[in-house]
């Protein structure tokens, strides 16, 4: 460790003391760190993450159940208008079976995640997570289908639905507006997240690092939009282009930014659920331990069927194969003890859930 800490570590400090530093400094922070400051940062989110949840790191099973969407996001891969997409949703008896030898593999935790597919109307979404959740009591259901009702999303936790991720992906409105179409919004999409942690979802969010558009200024909004939230699941990833898409051939988000991010959101939120996710895996080889290392605690594999897998292409080369497979589990235990944490199998909830 240096004598002198820079402005930087003294930041990260603040942060690591639990307060929140100006948008301002947030700027200036993501603008101009060295690889010291960064390291120090990944030590202290490491430290605080180890506080609170050992050497743990849960595993989630992955079922990317349907790639209808109704939405035109011009980011993502499944969008309505992409045509050049194959599209498909299992059946049923697919998603007990993908969550039966999920549960064989020790996943305590199972993902259902989706485009907007309104064929899976609030009926036939309780039928599946009471389903799943008669087969194994003992297991967390994470759903994850985007904006829907309020009751809906009310029905679905009566079912016994336990968390529900849906990232805000930016809090500047004309950021927002940059990346969807204008009968998509920011507010509605806030309000959801607000419905669903009033009903009782441990809730997650988050945002791609290096979406197109994005500048520091946004992602200081970001962290203090998170800050405000206090979600107990919090999902960065980099922006990776899809060729698809409007946004194709547009620059993808970097390794460094989005393990910044990580390792800042660590500091914030203590308690939170992060992963280290699909996308950084797919951006660098080593992304996803590197994720862990710079204070992420989650991970989630693929539970997908094998012919679903390449159809679920949220952006380019998207990783389903080798440890993003949930069939590969030995080798994520491996990559999991390789950066010094201990694969666990059980629901992994969220410590001290009162609090947030
Ligand atoms: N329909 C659901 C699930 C969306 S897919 C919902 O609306 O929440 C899950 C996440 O993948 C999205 O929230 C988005 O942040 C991310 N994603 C989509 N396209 C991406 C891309 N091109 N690069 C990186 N991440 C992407």
């Amino acid at each position: 460790m240096p004598e002198v800490k820079t402005s930087q570590m003294l930041l990260i400090d603040r942060l690591y003391a639990g307060e929140m530093p100006s948008k301002e400094e947030f700027v200036q922070l993501l603008s101009c760190h060295s690889r010291e400051d960064s390291e120090y940062l990944f030590k202290l989110a490491r430290q605080v993450r180890e506080n609170i949840y050992g050497k743990d790191v849960y595993i989630r099973g992955l079922v990317e159940f349907t790639n209808y969407c109704r939405n035109n996001c011009y980011y993502c891969g499944i969008r309505r208008g992409n045509r050049n997409l194959c599209r498909y949703r299992l059946y049923d008896s697919e998603i007990y079976n993908c969550c039966d030898e999920g549960y064989s593999l020790g996943f305590r935790t199972f993902v259902l995640q989706g485009g907007e597919d309104m064929y899976f109307t609030r009926e036939r979404l309780c039928a599946i997570i009471e389903n799943i959740k008669k087969k194994h009591p003992d297991c967390a259901v994470t759903l994850s289908v985007g904006e829907r009702d309020y009751k809906d999303y009310l029905a679905w936790y009566e079912s016994g639905a336990d968390r529900y991720l849906l990232r805000h992906e930016t809090a500047t409105e004309e950021h927002y507006n940059k990346l969807h179409p204008g009968e998509m919004s920011l507010s509605h999409r806030k309000e959801c997240l607000l419905q669903l942690k009033e009903i009782g979802y441990q809730t997650g969010a988050g945002f791609m690092a290096g979406s197109p558009y994005q500048t520091l200024e946004c992602i200081a909004e970001d962290l203090y939009f998170l800050h405000e939230l206090k979600p107990h699941m919090v999902g960065i990833g980099p922006f990776i282009s899809q060729k698809d898409t409007p946004f194709a051939g547009k620059e993808n988000g970097t390794l460094e930014q989005t393990l910044f991010l990580l390792g800042i959101t660590r500091l914030m939120l203590p308690y939170v659920l992060l992963p280290a996710t699909t996308a950084l895996g797919t951006i660098a080889p080593e992304g996803r331990e590197m994720g862990l290392l710079a204070g992420a605690n989650v991970v989630m594999p693929n539970l997908s069927p094998a012919g679903a897998r390449e159809k679920y292409c949220l952006y380019d080369n998207k990783l389903s194969t080798g440890g993003e497979s949930a069939q590969c589990i030995q080798l994520l235990r491996e990559s999991i003890e390789k950066t010094g944490g201990r694969m666990v199998t059980g629901r992994g909830d969220c410590k001290l859930l009162q609090d947030l």
